[in-house]
């Protein structure tokens, strides 16, 4: 045999420990936070257990307490890995699923301290049935997406569960090179590197889950509005482009509203910029909870929204536009014990889009239409493809 049983065997503790150091340290001070000390705890526990038993066949007279010791430490181990999986997805810790086993693994290799292959094949069941809760755990989310680390820690988890249940199937049959790990034998060589492409995997999965959890927080936030919590310009010109092109495809309208709010300096000047920022975010509630799910809202700028509704023509956007002119014109904002009420000016234009329309085309009309209004007085609806004279009333059911 090529390979040097020691040395492999080391690899597995050093491997362990150095990512366990680099994770804790990462790690310090975030022992609730998202289950990474956790994480970093159980590649801890796995660095000190192997050489438990590496060295058990060494000292004779230590020989029984270190392995109790080595399997309650192994046991330990892949309970705080659960832990730490139910920790970043704000589960309830587990309570039994984490201590049973914990406990099963202490009183095993204590009775069975005299029977080592009893011993080997309950352990390796018992480790084997937490690395497949690891992966249940893993795997057990409602929104039906796995993302990537995700699956490589599920991977690398399942690596190592079926390693140890081989290990367990391996001595109840009595073949002597799939259960004992310093036979120098190709098969306990594969095993020892599965276990070690499996400690990474798993290791590297549940990093990557956090990265990508972070990424995917990063780029919600990037395209929401901090003060409204809207979608801000840039996230609605994408919806805008999206709903344009369906509408160009299956030749319906579309209809965009520009929403201004009126006289809005006044109320800065008046109630103070932070009372001005409360109007703001109360507004985008307002004509957010007026609309349908499948319209979108933004900010366009300053104190203006921009509202993109899919498959609706002109009438209809107009009933809508009225009915949202109507729902903040009785929207009061309390602040500092006052009542603030405003207005908005709302320009409407629908049309079904061509295969070159332009949506900044479509806006600029819409603008015009939000213009138009403040002109005939404020407080109004303006449509353009209606091409009412400025003032007309609208009508609505
Ligand atoms: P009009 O009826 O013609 O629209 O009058 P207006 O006062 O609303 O229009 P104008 O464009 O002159 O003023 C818009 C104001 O909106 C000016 C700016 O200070 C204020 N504004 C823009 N963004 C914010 C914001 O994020 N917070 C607050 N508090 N004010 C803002
Ligand atoms: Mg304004
Ligand atoms: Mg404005």
């Amino acid at each position: 045999m090529p390979v040097d049983m020691s040395t492999l065997l080391l690899m597995f503790p050093v491997v362990a420990l150095s990512m366990a150091l680099a994770i804790l340290i990462v790690a310090l001070g975030r022992w609730n936070d998202d289950g990474l000390a956790h994480w970093g705890s159980s590649l801890l526990m796995l660095a000190l257990a192997f050489p438990l038993f590496v060295v058990h066949g060494h000292m004779v007279g230590l020989s029984p307490l270190l392995v109790v010791f080595g399997n309650v430490l192994l046991a330990g181990s892949y309970a705080l890995a659960l832990v730490a999986v139910c920790l970043f997805f704000c589960r309830p810790r587990p309570s039994w699923r984490a201590l049973a086993p914990v406990g099963l693994a202490a009183a095993g290799s204590a009775v069975f301290i005299e029977q080592a292959d009893v011993r080997v094949a309950l352990g390796g069941v018992l480790f084997g049935v937490q690395g497949g809760m690891v992966v249940h755990e893993v795997l057990r989310r409602s929104n039906g997406v796995l993302e990537r680390g995700r699956m490589l820690l599920a991977i690398g988890a399942a690596m190592v569960a079926v390693l140890y249940l081989q290990r367990s199937v391996g001595v109840m049959l009595g073949w002597r090179e799939v259960a004992q790990w310093q036979t120098p034998h190709w098969i306990q060589v594969g095993s020892h590197l599965l276990g070690l492409a499996g400690l990474i995997f798993t290791t590297l999965g549940f990093v990557l889950m956090g990265k990508e959890r972070a990424d995917a927080e990063h780029q919600k936030l990037a395209q929401l509005d901090a003060l409204t919590g809207v979608p801000n310009r840039r996230a609605l010109m994408e919806s805008l482009d999206r709903v344009l092109a369906q509408a160009v495809r299956e030749q319906r309208p579309v209809a965009l509203m520009m929403v201004d709010i009126d006289h809005f300096k006044r109320v800065n000047d008046s109630y103070g910029h932070l009372a001005g920022d409360a109007v703001l975010a109360a507004v985008a509630a307002c004509l957010k909870g007026g609309l349908r799910a499948q319209d979108a809202l933004g900010r366009y700028g300053g104190e203006e929204f921009l509202i993109v509704l899919p498959a609706t023509d002109a009438p209809g956007a107009a009933r809508l536009a009225e009915h949202l002119r109507q729902a903040i014109e009785k929207m009061v904002v309390l602040w500092a014990g006052q009542e603030i009420r405003v207005t908005i000016s709302l320009g409407v234009h629908a049309r079904v889009p061509a295969g070159q329309v332009q949506a900044s085309t479509l806006i600029d009309t819409a603008d015009q239409a939000m213009y138009a209004a403040k002109r005939a007085g404020r407080n109004r609806v303006e449509i353009q493809a209606l091409s009412l004279p400025p003032g007309a009333p609208i009508a609505v059911d």
